[in-house]
């Protein structure tokens, strides 16, 4: 199922931001094992050749830590 979606991938994915509290709630709700959590103290980070685009995770951090790539850079580009 993984590979199919692959397969259709989608343009937006998601990064996490340094203030992340390492809560662990994106961990556990990925169903596409995207989520890697690296040594104690750094922010938790998403493996975009695992992340599909989801974005269920974005609704289950409790500080706003993920954020879509690319945010508000659509925007810039309207205005040129
Ligand atoms: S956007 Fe979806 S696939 Fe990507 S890390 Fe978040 S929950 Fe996982
Ligand atoms: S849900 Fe948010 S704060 Fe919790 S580990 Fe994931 S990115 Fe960090």
């Amino acid at each position: 199922m993984r590979k199919d979606v692959m397969n259709n991938k989608v343009s937006q994915f998601y990064r996490i931001e340094k203030h992340c509290i390492r809560c662990g709630f994106c961990l556990d709700i990925c169903s596409w094992d995207a989520l890697d959590a690296p040594g104690k103290g750094r922010a938790f980070t998403i493996e975009e050749d695992l992340c599909p685009g989801c974005g269920i995770c974005v609704d289950c951090c409790p500080v706003g830590a993920i954020q879509k790539v690319g945010a508000g850079e659509d925007d810039a580009a309207a205005d040129r």
